[in-house]
């Protein structure tokens, strides 16, 4: 296997691993097994990114916040992927736009904190930083970084995208299955009963497809790729590999992989670790960047100018949006660059209940979206998808939606390990609202 060396840059948000030797044996072992994805795949996601940031398709990406070793069940891998495919069909068939589905799943192990101890009655403890560094549990045993938990991840990851690529490939993703990724506590919502009179119009249209002799492949599974944030480079960078038909490096841990707000640095190793591989990348992008930080981005990541290879991910705030997006916007206008415009209405929406509990409320998330299509068709450049932080389950985590969860609730179901997702009810509530402004957007 050929050996990659890396340039030695400062890297933001690294845990400070106790035993050298043993993370150079984690990280051994890593190179030494297969790729999680081949790059040919990577390449394809690439060319349907680029469709999309010409405005022929629409991204959808979900998952948790943080993945967990623990939540990585049968039932709640296949609870997300169902929320991610009828979110996808409600924005097909209510936008007649083709979606490329992207979880943040099978890899989104590792987590950026704001601080790197936690202090509880006195004790102070290193924080968090996901399940590929540490456990949650507040004891010094369980918070000290430990590397094997590398290797776990990898595992947990394969695992994962076995079974996702059983569900999409064999059977389970048949447009056909179009009413049964409806049952449970979701059919009984609005957005629940809504998508079941929407299902049935598509089973009357698959019915009239078939009885003229019609029976495409393509409704027979679903293209379904894996994304996480390029956080852990203790992680990705035994998982980059020689393409051997090119020559070209690409990060096989994921299809795409994305650099956080805090760690976006364009002297950094982050950067520069991505600006090496050729998986189709994105850069979270807050409030405070500057439109010489996207031109340095756009030279740094893409100066192939190669349409699909860069995204941005604004995650603003619905309060900003309006304002500061069409200022980035405007410099990319003044390159010839082809950059994918993503919105995550999660991340600049968050606040604090007076429970204590982080949470985000639903409507923020869709006054943000709104925001951005707004920007978008006021600029006259194409709404590129959406990012979102959502479960299958049945959780009370952010606020709001029909029928839904208030602040007394949020208690009874909290069950992330970091950031308040949508679930399933609230992220089909969202998809219904997006299909409407993307099927009125231009
Ligand atoms: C995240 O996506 O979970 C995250 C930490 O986002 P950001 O980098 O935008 O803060
Ligand atoms: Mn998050």
């Amino acid at each position: 296997m050929t050996k990659i060396s890396w340039p030695d840059l400062p890297a933001a948000q690294q845990p400070v691993w106790p035993d050298a030797g043993e993370l150079k044996r984690a990280q051994e072992i890593l190179a030494s097994l297969p790729p999680l994805v081949f790059a040919g795949e990577c390449d394809e996601l690439k060319t349907r990114l680029g469709a999309a940031s010409l405005g022929n398709a629409f991204v959808l990406m979900g998952g948790d916040c943080a993945e967990t070793f623990v939540a990585n069940t049968a039932d709640s891998i296949r609870a997300r992927l169902k929320t991610v495919l009828q979110m996808a069909i409600v924005l097909t068939y209510g936008a007649s736009t083709p979606v490329v589905k992207i979880g943040r799943i099978a890899g989104q192990y590792g987590k950026p904190r704001s601080s790197p101890d936690e202090t509880i009655d006195g004790v102070s403890l290193p924080s968090y930083r996901g399940d590929a560094v540490n456990g949650l549990d507040f004891t010094l045993e369980s918070r000290t970084p430990n590397p094997m938990r590398l290797v776990d991840t990898y595992n947990a990851s394969v695992a994962t995208l076995n079974l996702v690529r059983a569900f999409t490939q064999g059977g389970y993703a048949d447009l056909r299955q179009v009413h049964s990724w409806n049952q449970d506590f979701v059919s009984e919502s609005a957005p629940g009963i809504r998508y079941e009179q929407m299902a049935a119009e598509i089973d009357r249209a698959l019915s009239f497809m078939t009885a003229c002799g019609a029976d495409p492949e393509e409704f027979k599974r679903a293209d379904f790729y894996a994304s996480h944030e390029a956080l852990l480079l203790d992680y990705e960078k035994p998982l980059t590999r020689v393409d051997s038909r090119t020559g070209n490096l690409y990060d096989v841990s994921g299809h795409f992989v994305w650099v956080g707000e805090r760690t976006r640095d364009i002297a950094g190793a982050h950067i520069d670790f991505v600006s090496k591989i050729s998986n189709p990348i994105g850069v979270k992008i807050g409030p405070k960047t500057s439109a010489n930080d996207i031109l340095e981005l756009l030279k740094k990541l893409d100066p192939n100018k190669v349409p699909g290879r860069l995204m941005f991910i604004t995650r603003m705030g619905a309060k900003n949006i309006r304002e500061i997006l069409p200022s980035l916007i405007a410099a990319v206008q003044e390159t010839d660059h082809p950059v994918l415009w993503v919105c995550d209405p999660m991340h600049g929406n968050t606040l604090e209940a007076a429970s204590g509990h982080k949470t985000r409320l639903l409507d923020d998330v869709i006054d943000e979206v709104r925001g951005f299509f707004e920007v978008h068709k006021s600029m006259g450049t194409h709404p590129g998808g959406i990012h979102i932080e959502l479960t299958g389950d049945d959780v009370t985590e952010c606020l709001g939606g029909i029928g839904g969860v208030s602040e007394s609730d949020l208690p009874f179901r909290y069950e992330t390990a970091c950031d308040p997702r949508l679930n399933r009810v609230q992220s089909l509530d969202l998809a219904f609202q997006v299909a409407d402004m993307l099927g009125q957007r231009s």
